[in-house]
């Protein structure tokens, strides 16, 4: 949730143009409005607002699905009206949540017996799924702690200064100390070498990440993995890892089927992905599977009968919408193994297209990996004369949405542009992405040697040389004060 901010604008009225057929006066912007007014009105006055809005299918900011079949709009559409908590009323979309934490723990290796079922949870996101872990996670090293009389007040994770903001919450919200493995020149992602030197009694786990939210690169869990139990048999700890799969969950298995990240590790405990991100439904979906039941304390379960027959539940909230669930299912059933791969392989290939295209400008280094998650991070050589985030602005006037920002601690020089590939971004699409950055590329030449320009006009030699001196002059200050760079 959003806090609430609104476009700052003095008028307290909203003023429509098609609305005034039906509504003679405007409606009070922060008040609810004294009477009511007809449906159409009130659909054409929304409508013409959100027109403002960018364009979801142009928006490379997000991982999040823009796009799904008419058959599935259909499906979402008739179950609006379930509440997913109802499990008693809805035993058939109860069913459908739990045949997609079987088919997620089955793709993510969970060693999940022929008769067993998995132990995992539908979410509103990967930020529900994570605090949800990591609850579990704090809650069995107290239980541990306990048992063996040693204080279990000051909780900590190990984990990457790349980590998403959903991890930083966490720490915040439930008390638990973030320990953050500092980036480097070169290297975006957590170092499973340092991550395993900063762990210590008190660490609840390792959080790795599979596809970093800035540049897409997978984290070696692997080495983490081995690193993490070498030090486990010298200390006498027993450190678990989860990984955070939000984008990589539903990649990795398609693309990379032997790279060795999840379940099939022995430190791995938990997994969260975003249903919502590659696993192809709309915002407000994500699923957190623990290996086996052991891994979830009993304690966090709560068992409610009120609405019908006991049911267990586990999430923070309450009440929410079933159709995402549903259409998670869709999807699944939909596209199978075949159709999922089929999916990525064609964003990967979009994301090539991409990165050749814009190689080919000669301005740019390209940070994301080739092995990752489906996106183009990129850098500019030499950020002299303009920087990403005009080379961002400027793309905006095309309607692209493509965000700029700079790296974490200790890499926070670096400056990117992340362009997310999804499904329904295709290579007609890329082919006009690399064409529109050429241009603007130009246009930032063109703007800032006219700026150059202006600001240095042609002198006299005697009078530039004067001005030099000056400017030399000025330097040698600037530089005594400790503040050069600034002129
Ligand atoms: C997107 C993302 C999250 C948060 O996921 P939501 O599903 O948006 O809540 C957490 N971790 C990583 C690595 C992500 O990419």
């Amino acid at each position: 949730m959003v806090i609430s901010t609104t476009i700052s604008d003095s008028d307290s009225h909203l003023h429509t143009t098609f609305a005034s057929r039906y509504v003679r006066n405007p409606l009070p912007r922060f008040r609810m409005p004294e009477e009511s007014i007809p449906k159409e009105a009130a659909y054409q006055i929304i409508n013409d607002e959100l027109m403002l809005d960018g364009n979801p299918r142009l928006n490379l900011a997000s991982f999040v699905t823009t796009w799904m079949e008419p058959e599935c709009d259909k499906l979402i559409m008739a179950s609006l009206n379930k509440n997913y908590v109802d499990m008693d009323e809805y035993p058939v979309t109860t069913e459908l949540q739990n045949r997609c934490v079987n088919m997620i723990a089955h793709l993510l290796n969970a060693p999940v017996g022929e008769d067993e079922t998995a132990i995992g949870v539908g979410t509103v996101g990967s930020s529900e799924a994570i605090m949800l872990a990591g609850l579990a996670l704090k809650r069995k090293w107290q239980q541990k702690r306990k048992s063996a009389g040693k204080p279990y007040d000051k909780p900590n994770i190990v984990a990457g200064a790349n980590v998403q903001v959903c991890w930083e919450k966490f720490a915040r919200y439930f008390e638990v100390e973030l320990k953050e493995v500092k980036l480097r020149e070169g290297y975006y992602v957590m170092d499973p070498v340092k991550a395993v030197e900063m762990v210590d009694e008190n660490t609840i786990c390792v959080a790795a990440t599979l596809g970093s939210t800035l540049t897409g690169e997978f984290e070696d869990v692997k080495l983490l993995n081995e690193l993490l139990m070498e030090k486990n048999k010298e200390t006498g700890w027993d450190i678990p890892i989860h990984v955070d799969a939000a984008s990589g969950g539903f990649i990795a298995p398609f693309l990379y089927p032997d790279l060795m990240w999840d379940f099939r590790l022995p430190l791995v405990k938990s997994i969260n992905v975003s249903g919502h991100k590659y696993g192809l439904v709309y915002a407000g979906i994500g699923w957190v599977v623990w290996k086996t039941k052991d891994d979830l304390p009993d304690e966090l379960i709560f068992h409610i009968n009120y609405l019908g027959s006991d049911q267990p539940t586990f999430t923070l909230n309450f009440s929410k919408g079933s159709s995402q669930v549903i259409a998670q299912y869709y999807q699944f059933i939909r596209l199978g193994f075949e159709g999922y791969k089929s999916v990525m392989d064609n964003c990967m290939e979009n994301a090539k297209v991409l990165k050749e295209g814009i190689k080919k400008t000669g301005q740019f280094e390209i940070i994301s990996k080739d092995v990752g998650v489906p996106l183009v991070a990129i850098a500019l050589k030499d950020s002299d004369t303009y920087t990403v985030f005009e080379i961002s602005e400027s793309l905006r006037k095309f309607g692209w949405i493509i965000p700029a920002y700079t790296m974490p601690p200790n890499a926070q020089h670096l400056a990117v542009l992340r362009i997310v590939i999804r499904e329904d971004f295709n290579r007609n699409l890329a082919e006009r992405l690399v064409l529109h950055i050429e241009k603007v590329l130009k246009e930032l030449d063109e703007l800032h040697s006219r700026i150059a320009a202006h600001v240095t006009p042609a002198k006299d030699e005697k009078e530039h040389q004067k001005e030099e001196e000056v400017v030399r002059y000025w330097r040698r200050l600037v530089d005594r004060d400790g503040t050069s760079g600034v002129c």
